[in-house]
């Protein structure tokens, strides 16, 4: 992945894009996330129509996010935005902080990132085998 001609830093800061399935929105995450986990509570599963969703959360000031999305909130703080033509989720925006949540795989690159937690492991599959990382039964943790 090649930056623009102004990085003059030794380090280049590596920029991670992804987006939608349809191209509509997509989005840069500038460095590494903050943290990296899977979650298997309900809303997740809904949203994403899926057994569990892989996520990364960035501070939202390292995020670009180009194109219209929809939203709706899943809790009042808690802002799930889609794209509004073929329906992928794309960001979740907890307007208490300055994270911004990125699906991991709404990510171009497969392998980009290992998830550190399991968060709602009490709605896990239950084929699917536990990762060997810390197990939450709801929610992480505040640390
Ligand atoms: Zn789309
Ligand atoms: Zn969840």
């Amino acid at each position: 992945m090649t930056r623009g001609a102004c990085s003059g830093t030794m380090i280049d800061t590596k920029i991670r894009e992804g987006g939608c399935a349809c191209g509509a929105v997509r989005f840069k995450a500038e460095g590494e996330p903050v943290r990296v986990g899977l979650c298997h509570c309900m809303d997740c599963r809904k949203a994403h129509a899926s057994a569990f969703m892989g996520f990364t959360v960035y501070r939202r000031g390292k995020v670009e996010l180009n194109g219209a999305t929809g939203r709706w909130l899943s809790k009042p703080w808690y802002e799930r935005h889609f794209c509004p033509q073929c329906g992928s989720r794309v960001a979740g925006l907890d307007t208490n902080s300055d994270e911004i949540e990125l699906p991991l795989g709404a990510f171009d690159e497969v392998g980009a990132f290992i998830p550190q937690y399991e968060n709602w492991v009490v709605r896990r599959e239950p084929w699917l085998r536990p990762l060997d990382v810390p197990q939450n039964s709801s929610d992480r943790p505040a640390s």
